[in-house]
């Protein structure tokens, strides 16, 4: 049996690539020094203390901040130090930590499974797909964690975000146990809805991840949102909204904000919407948002799928892929929010 389920796929191929990305660069410089008279006896707090490397059984951690994090100078670590061990020679930490450093998990990005708890457990640890973190559907407690947050594991594939591509790289991975979507007679697809259960393990498993490597919302984000052509988890029934207001998790617009863009788009909306330089600033914004879609001018496949990634998100009431009047006025809305940098 075990066997049998070894060869149940997910249907994905996964590229494994590990370009190098760009380290950033510090902006830190260190004080003037005040000059005080010798007779002035130091206090502890004119010497900045250098926090310590503790050892627990021969492996050490580093768990305290002495940088400025507002300057994405950061310096905390929530694993052990791995350090290299050269024959003949010593590696010291008499001048560690550097300040200039940040984290290299800069996403978090959430998935469904498409199988049932069984097959997801046997897929995501013994195939070529894996996740950091996977959450079951069985009610109980336990979130279960298949690769360390240290090291890529390898379930966005072909991916991109704004700037950023082959987000293996730089992200933290949740699948969560559900069945995905079936066609109806016409071809809708009909998603299986997340239990509640669920969604506040996520809710609180995200929340936790986020907070320690201080991810922004514009990067917490569906697997559809980066492969927008390939995929479509975590789905419509996935609530980003709930996220949001209850967590403060991820993005949202405002509605009062939508409800204006939403006015100024209805007087004109409809003549417009064959010309190819609409088609082409539609396309533009949903690029500047983040989405890796080609500027054709034209509503070909791509940007239908880009689209409906995008209501997969933002609009999941309707998921149809075409651009409306309100899906233009809530990426309207998004982008007043968050502005890209
Ligand atoms: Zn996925």
């Amino acid at each position: 049996m075990r066997k049998i389920l070894y060869f149940i796929g997910l249907g994905t191929i996964i590229l494994s690539c590990a370009p190098q990305k760009n380290v950033k660069t510090s902006s830190y410089r260190p004080k003037a020094t005040t000059v005080q008279p010798k007779t002035v006896t130091k206090t502890p707090t004119s010497e900045k203390a250098k926090p310590q490397v503790t050892n627990d059984r021969g492996v050490e951690f580093f768990t305290t901040n002495i940088a400025d994090a507002a300057k994405n100078d950061n310096t905390i670590s929530y694993g052990s130090i791995v350090s290299a061990k050269p024959a003949g020679y010593k590696v010291v930490k008499t001048y560690f930590p550097a300040i200039a450093q940040n984290f290299r998990q800069r996403y978090l990005i959430l998935h469904y499974t498409a199988l049932p708890d069984d097959k997801s457990i046997t897929v995501l640890t013994q195939q070529a797909v894996s996740a950091h973190y996977l959450v079951n559907n069985t009610g109980d407690n336990e979130i279960y964690q298949l690769v360390d947050e240290n090291k890529r594991s390898y379930h966005a594939g072909v991916s991109s975000w704004r700037t950023d591509k082959n987000l293996n790289d730089t992200s933290i991975g949740i699948e969560i146990v559900n069945s995905g979507y079936t066609a109806d007679s016409i071809g809708k697809r009909i998603f299986v809805p997340f239990s509640d259960a669920q969604i506040k393990k996520v809710a609180a498993l995200a929340k936790d991840i986020i907070t320690r490597y201080q991810i922004p919302a514009t990067n917490v984000l569906a697997h559809s949102d980066i492969a927008p052509t390939r995929k479509q988890d975590p789905g419509p029934l996935f609530p980003w909204k709930r996220l949001y207001d209850e967590y403060q998790i991820g993005m949202w617009y405002d509605q009062e904000t939508k409800q204006s863009y939403h006015d100024l788009a209805m007087m004109d909306f409809a003549a417009k919407y064959n010309e190819s330089s609409f088609i082409f600033n539609v396309q533009t914004q949903l690029q500047k948002f983040g989405y890796g879609v080609e500027l054709s001018g034209k509503w070909d496949d791509a940007t239908k799928k880009t689209i409906e990634a995008f209501q997969y998100h933002f609009r999941p009431q309707n998921y149809d892929g075409i651009m409306d009047a309100e899906t233009w006025a809530i990426l309207q809305a998004l982008l007043q929010k968050y502005p890209v940098k």
